[in-house]
């Protein structure tokens, strides 16, 4: 069953699925000859099915591929997404690289959440924000293709709304990152106009090996909340989901002028990134974890 509530079978609905997230891609130019694409993988199902049809279309095309995988050091649960992933990626043919905080900081997000009273999601969001960037530079990309679905967009546009951080809203969108900064990738989400459960059909459907576990620090999250309104109010009213999507979008364009940030982002001190500040969150965090001892 579609969003609409149309029925399919199997392969009509693969064919519906695969359309649409063309149609997304065509419609925001998400592709131009010559990319050099890196998928930010999870061995999750958004992230396996964004890479899966990319990976089909470039096959025709040219524009090369390749997946990184941040290691945040969740334990009981990314461990097990990596074999997920690895799998995934050797079947597709596609070149994984596997980043851990522990390599580039000394520590991941268990050692972090031991010594520092932080939300859990602030912290692991700092790192693989940064370590993603970082890195997917470092493979000379020229765009990071995410995941992102539908349900995740407009929960981070309710949660922007709840928190009063209307200029966060200002940077999504189906395309971010244009402008900012030199060092930062532009982002590109293909699956933004296909809920989450049509992504999970869709990969159950394709019957990857992957496992639809969640995270255990999401149980108490921000996010969670806002997901579980959402989806009541999908429930109770259908179509709410799209609703949030598309006025957003229509709001989009003007929302970006008005909160055009008034300084130019910076390098931070510290490391070089970019950064809003003249220090980067990645360094306020490393300094605040080193005074925990
Ligand atoms: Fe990270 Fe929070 Fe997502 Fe877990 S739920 S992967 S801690 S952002």
């Amino acid at each position: 069953m579609d969003q609409s509530g149309k029925r399919y079978t199997k392969s009509q609905f693969l064919r519906y699925f695969e359309a649409k997230v063309m149609r997304t891609i065509r419609k925001y130019s998400m592709l131009e000859k010559g990319d050099k694409l890196v998928v930010a993988m999870s061995g999750g199902k958004d992230s396996v099915t964004v890479a899966h049809i990319i990976n089909h279309i470039i096959s025709k095309r040219g524009e090369q591929l390749e997946a990184l995988l941040i290691d945040e050091g969740i334990s009981g649960y990314r461990n097990t997404t990596i074999i997920d992933a690895k799998k995934f990626c050797k079947d597709e043919g596609i070149k994984l690289k596997i980043v851990s905080s522990k390599q580039e900081f000394k520590f991941g997000l268990d050692e972090a959440l031991k010594k520092l009273n932080m939300n859990p999601c602030n912290i692991c969001g700092t790192m693989r924000r940064y370590l993603l960037n970082k890195h997917s530079r470092k493979l000379k990309a020229t765009k990071v293709v995410t995941g992102h679905n539908l349900d995740d967009e407009a929960q981070t546009i309710l949660m922007n709304q709840y928190k009063g951080n209307v200029q966060l809203s200002a940077k999504l969108g189906p395309v971010t990152g244009i402008t900012e900064h030199e060092k930062f990738i532009r982002r590109i989400k293909p699956l933004y106009f296909m809920t989450e459960k049509e992504v999970t059909v869709y990969s159950t459907l394709k019957g990857w090996d992957i496992k639809y576990t969640e995270c255990p620090n999401a149980r108490d999250s921000f996010r969670s909340g806002v997901r579980d309104q959402i989806n009541n109010m999908e429930n109770d009213y259908p179509g709410v989901k799209n609703g949030i999507i598309n006025s957003f979008l229509e709001i989009m364009p003007e929302l970006r002028k008005i909160l055009k940030p008034k300084s130019k982002i910076l390098n931070c001190k510290k490391c070089d990134e970019p950064s809003a500040r003249p220090i980067c969150s990645m360094c306020d965090l490393l300094e605040k974890y080193s005074k925990s001892d």
